[in-house]
């Protein structure tokens, strides 16, 4: 999953304690480093950065945008980490990792890169790419109930752990390696999401990586089409790297939030509303995960009546799940 000959580490924690551990583990107080954002989980590695007393340096950007490498680029001479996110969750947005990977590798610094909503769901060649840390979450593409956080972890990262002096206990990487080595884990570990885990790694195995990829872009596809056929703007980009989340704008007058009580209260159906400064005002569907075609055609449907009970109506009445099956009639699918 992780296209890596690193060791991965695997920890019980949500991907947040992936994260933590990757600042903790690379970084001394006061070192140098680089959070590049454009959303909610750019903005958590501030977060983290900020806690552990380093050095921050803000390549900050608007909410939704698109990272720019080549401020990244700059902005990393001299640092010792810095760190991106690859799927945005809050916006739609998917960063360049390649890119990105490339602008930072003349600078020296180690690239660690947030994949907990897209690892298995979009491409990241972490070693051909020369990405130093990915870290990733069990619940997100990965198909798995939450709990395991992920962190695969290259030979200079493992160098710039040996120098930091962070605190650090439970997600101390030599813990973990030490446990791992000898096929065990330093604490308790959650074996039932071990046990499903296995289930989802085996199903990708099956399927291949490129075919889950694909899927992906698919259902995306059919989603992104059918929230334009139900008459609503996008507000992640419309294109096939918004492959884990399509986000839209609400219509004027309308709250995202009671749209999204109206949708689980009434049918269960939990989209996810705007984060941060755009809640209210946008929503969003999760496409990354254990998802078939009904899905997409179930969320695109129940938006509609949802919308409906608050007085919006489509331009066409249905149109939004005729769309999604057109698509899916139109391409075959890959798994
Ligand atoms: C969900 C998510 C996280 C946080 O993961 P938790 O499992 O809630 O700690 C971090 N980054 C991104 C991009 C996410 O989508």
């Amino acid at each position: 999953m992780f296209q890596t000959q690193n060791e991965v580490l695997v920890v019980a924690g949500s991907g947040t304690a992936a994260m933590d551990s990757a600042v903790a583990n690379l970084c001394s107080p006061g070192d140098r480093v680089v959070v590049a954002s454009a959303g909610n989980f750019g903005e958590r590695w501030l977060q983290i950065a900020t806690a552990y007393g380093t050095d921050v340096v803000h390549v900050e950007q608007a909410w939704g945008e698109r990272l720019d490498p080549a401020r990244i680029g700059e902005a990393a001479a001299g640092a010792q980490a810095v760190y991106v996110t690859q799927s945005e969750t809050s916006t739609g947005v998917v960063h360049d990792v390649q890119a990105i990977a490339d602008a930072v590798r003349p600078t020296g610094a180690a690239l660690v890169v947030d994949a907990v909503s897209s690892l298995g769901g979009v491409d990241l060649r972490t070693d051909e790419w020369g990405v130093d840390v990915v870290v990733s979450g069990s619940q997100k593409a990965l198909m798995t109930p939450p709990g395991l956080a992920f962190a695969s972890i290259s030979k200079r990262a493992w160098e710039l752990h040996a120098q930091a002096r962070s605190p650090r206990y439970y997600l101390d990487w030599s813990t973990a390696h030490r446990a791992q080595s000898k096929n065990d884990t330093a604490f308790t570990p959650p074996v039932s999401l071990l046990f499903g885990l296995r289930v989802a790694l085996e199903l990708v195995e099956t399927r291949g990586l490129d075919a889950t990829f694909a899927h992906n872009r698919r259902l995306a596809r059919a989603a992104r089409e059918g929230v334009k056929a139900l008459g609503l703007d996008l507000y992640s980009p419309d294109d096939d790297t918004s492959a884990m989340v399509t986000a839209f704008t609400m219509p004027d007058g309308l709250d995202g939030q009671q749209v999204f009580g109206q949708l689980r209260d009434r049918f269960g159906i939990v989209l996810a509303g705007g984060q941060g400064p755009l809640r209210g005002r946008i929503m969003r569907i999760g496409h990354m995960g254990y998802l078939n075609e009904f899905d997409i055609i179930t969320a695109l449907s129940g938006l509609e009546l949802a919308m409906a009970d608050l007085g919006y109506r489509p331009p066409v009445a249905g149109a939004g799940a005729a769309r999604a099956l057109e698509l899916f009639g139109r391409e075959p699918a890959h798994v």
